[in-house]
């Protein structure tokens, strides 16, 4: 990894029998356990925020996590941070959380700020951002911001994109209703040098049938991964925009 440049992770939820998106018990142990034994300094958006404002530059290896959407394994994933000494941002939905039928209930998410974590806004309904109207996105945007900030008692300057979809007008419409650092789906390294608050991080979604080796070649910025991984979003995108 060149100095000042690091990977953004994102997880969805822990499952022994669950979709490309999860991981199971003894996987997120391994893969945490490898991030440890290498060295690797494991912060949240709130702590790179603040590197961002002291122009602190990075450890020489350090990678972000992030768990988007709040589900109800989120507790399981909070203690195995705590365990390694990991701190992370938690990405909660508003109507899911309301109904926490599945999903961290309104007081979990309380509690998982007090237990040091920190929590961004990821819409009130999940709904990718750039697929509705813009002035819809721009209340969920607000309206999700309002909610978290009254449940935590202070501001909320995070959030990552639903499904990322966002475009231009969405990432100004994000950073407009005041959020400093906003998640997305794009995957690739990002260099610290380059960022000025408000920002956005690129992150990898860590999929299921991911390796050790793989994780390996994310937080270590292995050129050829990435060159492959969008690749292969841009060629998933030609349907995605076809049938869309
Ligand atoms: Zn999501």
């Amino acid at each position: 990894m060149k100095p000042n440049t690091f990977a953004c992770l994102m997880y969805h939820f822990v499952q022994e029998n669950g979709g490309q998106y999860s991981v199971t018990r003894s996987q997120l142990h391994e893969q945490l356990s490898y991030l440890q034994q290498q060295g690797f300094v494991v912060e949240d958006f709130e702590q790179l925020e603040q590197r961002i404002r002291a122009c602190d530059p990075l450890p020489g290896r350090y990678a972000l996590m992030t768990i988007d959407d709040g589900e109800s394994s989120c507790s399981l994933i909070a203690d195995a941070l705590s365990r390694y000494g990991f701190r992370a941002t938690f990405f909660v939905i508003r109507d899911f959380a309301r109904k926490a039928n599945g999903y961290l209930s309104e007081q979990e998410i309380v509690e998982l700020r007090r237990a040091g974590f920190s929590i961004g806004t990821h819409g009130t309904s999940h709904r990718g951002l750039s697929r509705m109207p813009l002035a819809t996105a721009r209340q969920e945007l607000k309206e999700s911001r309002e909610w978290l900030e009254q449940l935590l008692g202070e501001q909320v300057r995070y959030m990552s994109a639903p499904h990322g979809y966002v475009n231009r007008n969405v990432i100004a419409s994000i950073f407009q209703a005041g959020y400093g650092l906003a998640g997305t789906s794009t995957e690739a390294v990002n260099v610290l040098d380059g960022l000025s608050l408000p920002a956005q991080i690129a992150r990898v979604a860590v999929r299921r049938n991911f390796t050790l080796e793989t994780l390996e070649k994310i937080v270590s910025g292995h050129k050829p991964f990435y060159s492959y991984r969008r690749i292969r979003s841009a060629a998933f995108a030609i349907p995605k925009r076809l049938f869309a």
